[in-house]
């Protein structure tokens, strides 16, 4: 709440209070302006001003199981009450049992590395490729791997790459989508060719039928690594545990951060075959990477997922909500995309941000990944009667930025 004071009225706990401290100590890397959550349950989150929300950001596809969800709560509590951190000079179960679960669900045999991001997961995939003895790698132009400087340099955005010119590697960025554009660019000298089942950031951009099995067949034929960015689309974003199963594809390596930890930082690059085999002892490690408390929240929100039938919710809410959006027929959508609890709504005009601010005002958080997109990524939980609520209130969100952009004309 804004609590005015007797001396001349500052803001001492509410939205506006918190927004100036923000200002004031933190670095602004998105440049936008933000409003302060101080509190959520499931995919509620409160301002501090007492507002409420309903989000479909999920803290950038984070919140898999919601905010405060009691199995996580849990599971942090009681591992932190027993052993917090004890660094990869030791053997912990938690890093274990989880390394083995995500092993259980690729259903191959292969090796877990455990990092805090998705940056840093890409980055040991980096590693890995280059252990190979080649040096070459093919990205995607538009794609998103992270800020990391190996990472970065196979980030197909060139607003995110240019500032930091050279970047350390050989990479060719092609087209995305495109089989022939990579077969094109991928030989004997290449290492690794990564690619994400869909593009996240880009703005939830699906590619066509075949591609990942195209990639896996042409990475196949040169003894090329097929690295699959999961780090948005794995742990049953798109319905399925990981997005390339949906395509019946056996990816060299995965990286995954993002919804692994409902919340906490965790990040995994997943090898399998001689991929595992490639970094040896001294190469690669991390102090917290595999952090037990991490950890155990990723086992609470893979039993979760597994035990309540998430994957099936997932498809189902994700289906209703992208028909009932097409079904609109709002003249400023052009169509949805993505799959599962992923999806972009593709707008007519380059008006994301717009669109992004009249739902917040509105009481729903989404996000304006790219200007002609808006990304819903809401919890993997988030209730049939809450997708129905966006639903319900996006004629009147539209509206409101036609009307001002016709009002612009
Ligand atoms: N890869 C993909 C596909 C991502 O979407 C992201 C984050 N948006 C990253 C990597 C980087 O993850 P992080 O921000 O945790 O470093």
């Amino acid at each position: 709440m804004s609590t005015a004071d007797s001396t001349g009225g500052t803001d001492e706990t509410g939205n506006a209070h918190l927004v100036r401290r923000w200002q004031g100590a933190l670095m602004d890397n998105y440049g936008t302006p933000r409003i302060p959550i101080v509190r959520g349950e499931g995919a509620r989150l409160w301002d501090a001003d007492g507002r409420e929300y309903l989000d479909f950001v999920g803290g950038i596809a984070v919140n898999s199981l919601g905010t405060a969800h009691p199995a996580v709560v849990r599971a942090v509590s009681e591992q932190i009450a027993t052993l917090g951190h004890v660094s990869n000079l030791f053997v912990a179960e938690p890093p274990v049992a989880l390394a083995e679960r995500l092993l259980g669900l690729f259903g191959r045999p292969g090796r877990v590395y455990f990092c805090n991001s998705g940056a840093e997961a890409v980055e040991a995939a980096f590693k890995i490729g280059r252990r190979t003895g080649r040096t070459h790698m093919v990205a995607t132009a538009g794609g998103f791997h992270g800020r990391t400087m190996g990472a970065l340099a196979l980030t197909g955005q060139p607003a995110k790459r240019d500032p930091f010119l050279p970047l350390p590697a050989d990479v060719t960025h092609v087209p995305y989508g495109d089989a022939d554009a990579l077969r094109g660019a991928v030989t004997e000298e290449t290492a690794l060719v990564v690619l994400e089942p869909i593009q996240g950031e880009n703005g939830v951009v699906v590619p066509p039928e075949g591609y990942l099995a195209a990639a896996r067949e042409i990475t196949a034929a040169t003894g090329t690594l097929l690295v699959l960015d999961e780090v948005q689309t794995g742990i049953g974003r798109t319905g399925h545990w990981f997005a390339c199963q949906a395509q019946g594809v056996e990816p060299d390596v995965v990286t995954l951060a993002k919804g692994l930890g409902a919340g906490l930082p965790i990040g995994a690059t997943v090898a399998f075959g001689k991929a595992a085999e490639l970094l040896a002892p001294g190469h690669h490690g991390s102090t917290f990477g595999g952090n037990p408390v991490s950890c155990a929240a990723a086992l609470a929100v893979l039993d979760t997922i597994a035990g309540e039938g998430v994957l099936d919710h997932v498809k189902r809410v994700g289906d209703r909500l992208r028909e009932a959006i097409r079904g609109l027929g709002h003249p400023l959508v052009d169509r949805v995309r993505g799959a599962g609890l992923l999806l972009g709504i593709v707008l007519t005009e380059p008006v994301a941000p717009q669109v992004q601010k009249a739902a917040q005002d509105a009481g729903f958080l989404v996000n304006a990944c790219v200007p002609d997109v808006v990304r819903l990524a809401p919890p993997l939980i988030v209730g049939e009667d809450e997708a129905d609520a966006l639903v319900r209130a996006l004629p009147g969100i539209l509206d409101a930025v036609d009307g001002t952009r016709r009002a612009g004309d």
